[in-house]
């Protein structure tokens, strides 16, 4: 459990030095962010575990995601945390080999690796969470025995403990790695857990929290950064259309305008906002019935700029902001939900979720 300041090119001559005491094939670590390469488990042809409906790829492919994007939040975040840069095997459902995957990371050449897997067995009784890496007493051992207490803490699983494999992408990378196996997709109760978004972003949490004290740092969440996010969660069919901003919204500018582009003409949908990503209970909304625009409660003084459909402009303005009550560093949630003319049973869409911070 020894920290691993890489803050420093001192710490990371350091590092370097313990990696060749180690017997540890490796290029110097950079002076300040650290290369980490996340592997989801599986895609494609091979869905790896199934249970309770899901894909263990796609389990892995989600951890993945959320994992980059709060490494990326902790990186750009300066009040804690460390610096990362992050490399992903595979961004969506594809075929990956394990050749592949593990060329990648030696090639680029990243400083750890982290493969995320969900476990599978014959038996739905078998359960709990365990973590590899290749051997003990290693920097990858390091980052598993890390990886596997955040996770217990996080979700609360049966403890299968830290073990050795010689798994393909622990036993054929050259620098420090780990893989995770969280919980098991075939048992109904770690799947009560993870198998849903609260249990995922859990897992993700849990890894960062696992990466930030590998390299010395305390466990931090990075503060909210504005951004997209996307909410399959309704019968989205895709995040679409595209959903963007003019800036930042603040308590004293000039307001920015929210778009959204590539609205089918004669949609019925509104633009929804709210402190909330699930934007439920949401704080108001902008209505758009082909033509002409009507709103709900509460209003925007400022009408919809343009038609129905194609791009569609709504101006977020202070006035609005802080009657809302909504104050500096808070952020503000905006979705464009619409019945999509492609979905025949229950037409509800989303586009991908816009998340603002506001500005003083
Ligand atoms: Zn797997």
């Amino acid at each position: 459990m020894r920290p691993l300041p890489l803050r420093s090119r001192a710490a990371s001559l350091a590092l370097t030095a313990g990696l060749v005491a180690l017997g540890v094939a490796s290029a110097p670590s950079p002076p300040t962010a650290l290369r980490v390469v996340l592997d989801a488990g599986h895609g494609g042809t091979d869905p790896g575990a199934v249970g309770s409906g899901l894909l263990e790829k796609d389990l892995n492919l989600e951890v993945v995601l959320r994992l980059r994007d709060l490494l990326d939040a902790d990186t750009a975040d300066p009040a804690g945390g460390a610096e990362w840069e992050v490399l992903l095997t595979r961004t969506t459902d594809a075929y990956v080999s394990l050749s592949d995957r593990v060329a990648l990371a030696n090639g680029w050449p990243a400083d750890r690796f982290l493969s995320i897997h969900h476990n599978g067995f014959s038996s739905s009784s078998a359960n709990g969470t365990e973590t590899f890496s290749f051997a003990n007493g290693t920097l990858g051992a390091n980052l598993r025995d890390l990886a596997q207490e955040e996770l217990l803490l996080a979700l609360g699983l049966t403890d299968r403990g830290t073990k050795t494999a010689n798994f393909f992408v622990l036993s054929q990378t050259s620098m420090p790695a780990a893989l995770t196996e969280a919980g098991f997709m075939t048992n109904p109760g770690d799947m009560a857990v993870i198998g849903n978004d609260a249990g995922l972003q859990a897992e993700a949490e849990a890894l960062l929290f696992a990466l930030q004290r590998h390299v010395g740092a305390a466990p931090y969440l990075p503060g909210p950064t504005s951004g997209t996010y996307c909410d399959p969660k309704q019968n989205s069919a895709g995040c679409l259309p595209a959903i963007g901003s003019s800036g930042l919204p603040s308590l004293t500018g000039a307001p920015v305008t929210v778009t959204c582009e590539g609205v089918p003409p004669g949609t019925f949908g509104m633009l929804i906002w709210s402190t909330q990503a699930d934007a439920l209970p949401f704080f108001g909304g902008t209505l758009c019935v082909a033509s002409p625009l009507g709103r709900f409660s509460p209003v925007v003084s400022t009408p919809w700029a343009g038609p129905c459909g194609g791009r569609l402009e709504q101006p977020l303005d202070p006035v609005w902001l802080l009657t809302q009550g909504f104050s500096a560093g808070a952020s503000v949630h905006l979705q464009w939900w619409h019945r999509d003319p492609a979905l025949v049973v229950n037409p509800v869409g989303l586009s991908e979720g816009l998340r603002l911070v506001i500005q003083p």
